[in-house]
Formats: structure tokens, sequence, C-alpha cells
């Protein structure tokens, strides 16, 4: 792989921090965004891994939400991924505010400082199934959901962070076609799971397997499905996305659909008796019922609880010639990498 100059915009986050580590594990001249380059134990984890790679790693403090300021880290940038955006589902307060502005704005003041510059030839941004699809009611129908099919179900009162990332990928969609310097692959992971380079816990994702461990499903769990997928797995789509000439579009990344009480069997089965987990479902009236003191509303139990998922990965298999782990191989990593790191007892 040759040497280029490539900028990951929110450097330090659960996905980035394992697509930043394959970077300088080939060589790259890594530059990332942070929002305060004065928190160095939020980038710590990388500045080690730069140590021991062949790469190098250069910080940049930039804000989603300030125009222009991602111009200096741009600049001379062959290839920029923009994964910064926040990843909330629970305890929103306002939507726009925390989820829709950032994540439009952001999109925007990004790809503003790409058109500036004349050397980025691709952008890959990370965007995620939720802009392909708004509830799994909307599979009526259909095997799977694939590449060309959108999000029209979301909007800011519903799903806001599906919303978010519906209107920021569109947005980088037109800007795409608005010139001809620079190309646009999207990754659209589902739910990204397994260990953390870091040891953050205020990922959704992370925060998620803690509540599992913890037991904070231990009265049960809807039946609710979902796509996973692992975070080393969407480091690798990112490289392929970006570094393979052909790549183009939109790119489905999931390891497979699994349910929550499903998880939690895959949990017990390889960690017999260390986690109070779920051992039973919850029959779908009660959690309407209840939904509002558990964080949900009862529209989004009404067209997602009970219903299944599935996407199509083909085009992933076959142009980029993506593999994945298993979802067991993701969630035993995960577990053991949160003991190792003492994130429960
Ligand atoms: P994290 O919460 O771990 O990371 C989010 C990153 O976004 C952080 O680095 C944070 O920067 C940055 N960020 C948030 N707000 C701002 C802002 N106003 N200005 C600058 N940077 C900001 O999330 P994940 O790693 O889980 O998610 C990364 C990306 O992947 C997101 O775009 C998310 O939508 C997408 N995705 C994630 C999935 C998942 O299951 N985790 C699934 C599908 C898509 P800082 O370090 O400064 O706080």
């Amino acid at each position: 792989m040759d040497k280029s100059t490539v900028l990951v915009t929110g450097g330090t986050g659960f996905v980035a921090s394992w697509l930043v580590k394959e970077l300088l594990e080939q060589g790259q001249d890594a530059r990332i965004t942070v929002r305060d380059s004065q928190k160095e134990e939020k980038y710590a984890h990388l500045a080690e891994i730069e140590k021991q790679t062949p790469g190098t790693l250069k910080v940049y403090e930039a804000d989603l939400l300030k125009e222009g300021s991602f111009d200096e880290a741009v600049s001379g940038c062959e290839y920029v991924f923009h994964t910064a955006s926040p990843f909330i589902i629970n305890g929103i307060k306002d939507a726009n505010k925390e989820l829709i502005e950032p994540a439009i704005k952001g999109t925007q003041n990004v790809l503003s400082s790409v058109n500036k510059v004349e050397s980025v030839k691709r952008v890959v941004l990370t965007s995620s199934v939720v802009s392909i699809f708004g509830d799994h009611v909307d599979m009526k129908g259909k095997e799977s959901f694939s590449e060309g099919d959108w999000n029209t179900t979301s909007s800011i009162n519903h799903q806001p962070y599906s919303y978010s990332k519906t209107i920021a990928e569109k947005e980088a969609w037109k800007m795409m076609k608005e010139q001809d310097q620079w190309d646009l692959v999207t990754i659209n992971p589902s739910f990204v799971m397994g260990p953390t380079l870091s040891k953050r816990t205020d990922s959704t994702s992370i925060s998620t397997i803690l509540s599992f461990l913890t037991g904070g499903f231990k009265t049960g769990v809807p039946n609710l499905a979902s796509g996973i997928v692992d975070v080393r797995d969407i480091a690798k789509a990112h490289m392929l996305a970006a570094f393979t000439p052909k790549a183009e579009g939109r790119y489905i990344i999931s390891g497979g659909e699994i349910t929550f009480m499903e998880i939690a069997q895959l949990i017990e089965k390889n960690f017999p008796g260390e986690y109070p987990l779920p051992k039973r479902v919850v029959p779908k009236p009660l959690i309407w019922l209840i939904a509002p003191t558990v964080g949900l509303t009862r529209e989004y139990v009404s067209k997602n609880v009970g219903y299944p998922v599935k996407f199509d990965t083909s085009k992933s298999k076959g142009e980029l010639g993506m593999t994945y782990r298993s979802i067991e191989t993701t969630f035993i990593d995960q577990v053991n990498q949160i003991k190792r790191d003492g994130l429960v007892k």
C-alpha cells in the first residue's frame, strides 16, 4: 500500500480508533481530529500504537459545528474518513441540537474543507444501516435490506438518530455530485460490537454490552433483533473502501443478525454464571405498556419489537472482498476485553 496522508474525523471514537490502528499499521500518515486536544487521555491509546507501528499520528482540533474548523486537518490529505457524528439513542432532550445539527453541519463543514483543497481523491463516510431503513416493520414483503433502500420513515420526532444519519448521508451524496475532484464511498454498518481500544465507556455500543453484563436487562429483554458487526471488520471495510479503486456507492457492513435474548444466551454459554443476564423475553404488550419508563417510545415498540431484520451484504463481499468474524467471536472478544480492562467486576 502506498503511503498517503489521511484524515479520520473523530479519530478517538470506538469505531475510528480501530481504523486509525489499521492506518498506522499500514504505515500511513494518519491525522485525527478531536474536539479538545488538551484531553490527551482521549488519544493516549493511539499515541501508544503509533510508537509500535510504521505510521505517524498527528492530532488536530476541530468541531463539527464550527465552519472552517476542519480546513487545517484536511489540507494536504489524499483520503478523508468522516466518522465523527453523535451516536445517541437514549435520553435525548433536544434532538435537533444533540443529533441533527452536528450530523448535517458536520458533514457540510468537513466536505466544504475537502472542496477547498485539490489533494483529496476520496471521502469515506461512516453512515449506518439506519440510513437504509427506519423501522423493522419497513422490511415488509422483502427478504432483506440492501444498498438501494433508503430510510424514509424516521423523523426528528421518531428515531431522530436514524434521521440524523439519513440526512447527513444524503447531504454528502449531494455535495459529491456538485464537484468532480473527489468521490464518495459510504460504509453503512449495523450495530457495531467487539473489543474497544480505549477504556472509554461512553459509546452506545459499549454501554449496551455493559447493560447486559451488569444486570441492566436482568428482568428480561424485548423480542428485538439487530444486525451486528465486529468493530475490527468495520475498520477493515473502511480501509477497503478507501484503497480499492473500484469501490463505489454504499456498502452495508454487517456480520449477521441476532436477537437480544440470543446475545444473552451466547454470553451465558461462553461465560457461564458470570453475569446477571436476562433469562426471559418480555411480552410485546408489556414492553409497549412500560416503554416510556425504559427509555423507549410506544411507536418504536410497535414498529420494531417482534419483527425480523436482515441485511444483504453481498455487495461488500463481492466488490470489497469483505469477510466477517462470527457474532460469537465478537462477543467473546468484547467480554474478555471488558474483563481484562476491569470495566465490570
Ligand atoms: P463514539 O461515540 O465512540 O465516537 C463518536 C465520535 O464523534 C467521537 O470521536 C466524538 O469526538 C465525535 N464527535 C461527536 N460530536 C462531535 C462534535 N460536535 N464535533 C466533533 N466531533 C464530534 O461513536 P462510534 O465510534 O460508535 O461511532 C462512530 C461513527 O460510526 C458515527 O458516525 C456513528 O453514527 C457511526 N456508526 C456507529 C455504529 C455503532 O454501532 N457504534 C453503527 C453504525 C454507524 P470526541 O472524541 O471529540 O468526543
